[in-house]
C-alpha cells in the first residue's frame, strides 16, 4: 500500500490527499486514527476536524467504535478548516460525508500549501447512493483506501450499510443500532428472511 509519509522528508511543498471510505463498521475511523498516530510519532503537527453535526459520542474527540480517540475540532462548515494553526503539517477529517460540497476545494487548498490531508467518510448512504462530498474527494485524492466491513448475514466482505429500522431520513442520530453491514447480495435481499 502506498503512503505519503516519506513526502515530508523531502520538503514542505508536497501535500497530498488520502481518502479512507467504506460502509459503517468498516474501521474507517480506526484507520484514520492509525495514520494520524503515526504522524504524531513522526513529530508532525496534527490537527483533526469533524462536522459539528456529528454529536453521537463526544463534542471534541474523534471517537471510533473501539474507543480510541484523538482530540478534534468540530466545525460548522468546511471553510472553517482553513483557519487551522499555521504550523499544521497533517490534517485529519472524520465523517466527511456530513460536510458541505466545498470540502474538496478546501482539501485541495490545504494540499497545495504542503499539508497531508487524510479524510475518512461513508462512501454510500443506506440507499447505496454516493454520499455528500466523498465521491468528489475520491476523485481528487492521491490515495483512496476502501475498507470493508463483514456482512452480518453471510460473512462476506460488506460494502453496504443496511438500515434495519423503517425511516426514510438520510441521517439517523444514535445510528449504531439502526444499521448492519451487508455484502451486495444480502443488501438486495432486503428484509426477507
Ligand atoms: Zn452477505
Amino acid at each position: 500500500m502506498l503512503f505519503s509519509e516519506q513526502n515530508y522528508r523531502r520538503g514542505e511543498y508536497c501535500g497530498s490527499i488520502e481518502v479512507i471510505c467504506g460502509s459503517m463498521f468498516s474501521g474507517k475511523t480506526e484507520e484514520l486514527l492509525r495514520r494520524l498516530r503515526r504522524a504524531q510519532i513522526a513529530k508532525l503537527n496534527v490537527e483533526i476536524f469533524k462536522p459539528k453535526t456529528d454529536t453521537r459520542y463526544d463534542e471534541t474527540a474523534v471517537v471510533s467504535h473501539d474507543l480510541n480517540s484523538v482530540e478534534s475540532t468540530p466545525v460548522e462548515t468546511s471553510t472553517a478548516i482553513l483557519l487551522l494553526k499555521p504550523d499544521t503539517q497533517v490534517v485529519g477529517i472524520d465523517e466527511a460525508q456530513f460536510f458541505d460540497d466545498n470540502l474538496p476545494e478546501v482539501c485541495n487548498q490545504l494540499a497545495k500549501k504542503g499539508i497531508r490531508v487524510i479524510i475518512a467518510g461513508l462512501d454510500m448512504d443506506y440507499m447505496g447512493k454516493p454520499f455528500g462530498p466523498v465521491p468528489a474527494l475520491m476523485a481528487i485524492a492521491e490515495l483512496v483506501t476502501k475498507v470493508n466491513a463483514v456482512c452480518m448475514r453471510c460473512g462476506s466482505p460488506a460494502v453496504y450499510s443496511y438500515r434495519t429500522v423503517a425511516n426514510a431520513n438520510r441521517v439517523l442520530l444514535g445510528e449504531k443500532d439502526s444499521y448492519e453491514p451487508r455484502c451486495r447480495h444480502c443488501y438486495h435481499l432486503g428484509d426477507i428472511e
